[in-house]
């Protein structure tokens, strides 16, 4: 894990003034390291009986599709308002540094789902919580949240009490 932080660039003050940006860009061109970050994001769930995994756009759809590969599941994109084509459901949420919402299909998920939710960042927990409720609305269960990145002074997790959450890299 220690190589993987080797891979994962400060970028200070973006996207706004006062905000170091994890910029996980060098980790996902070196191979070994997406490999490595994708395996280890997957290995808890291999016997967890997911059925889908979900992920935030738009890191969040890099993990996610990788690691529903692993598991050998499909994918469901949370994305960003009107981007989708279909019926959607929505939730608004706070962010770091912006308010957002996040919207999924109605027929995305299934009632009973059993959900895995991706990202590559948790920093106040705002999006992944907001995730949650979506999956949530749409007759899913959480089993669990996963991130590539945990930015423990942020205490994102405190938001997602009621889930499991592993990070791979606490910063
Ligand atoms: P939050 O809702 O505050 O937990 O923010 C998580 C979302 O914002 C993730 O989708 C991240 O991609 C992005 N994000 C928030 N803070 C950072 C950061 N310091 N560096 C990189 N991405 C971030």
């Amino acid at each position: 894990m220690n190589k993987l932080k080797t891979k994962i660039r400060d970028i200070a003050d973006f996207p706004e003034s006062g905000i170091v940006f994890k910029d996980i860009t060098p980790l996902l061109k070196d191979h070994d390291s997406l490999s490595q970050a994708v395996n280890a994001l997957a290995l808890p769930y291999l016997k967890a009986d997911i059925t889908a995994v979900a992920g935030m756009e738009a890191r969040g759809f890099i993990f996610g599709s990788l690691v529903a590969q692993q598991l050998g599941v499909g994918f469901i994109p949370l994305r960003k308002p009107g981007k989708l084509p279909a019926t959607v459901e929505r939730v608004d949420y706070d962010l770091e540094y912006a308010s957002a919402g996040l919207e999924a299909h109605v027929d995305a998920i299934e009632s009973g789902d059993r959900i895995l939710l991706i990202d590559d960042v948790l920093a106040t927990g705002g999006t992944a919580q907001a995730s949650c409720q979506l999956v949530e609305k749409l007759g899913g269960e959480i089993i669990a949240c996963a991130f590539l990145i945990e930015l423990a002074p942020l205490n994102g997790r405190a938001k997602l009490m009621s889930y499991p959450v592993h990070s791979l890299l606490i910063y």
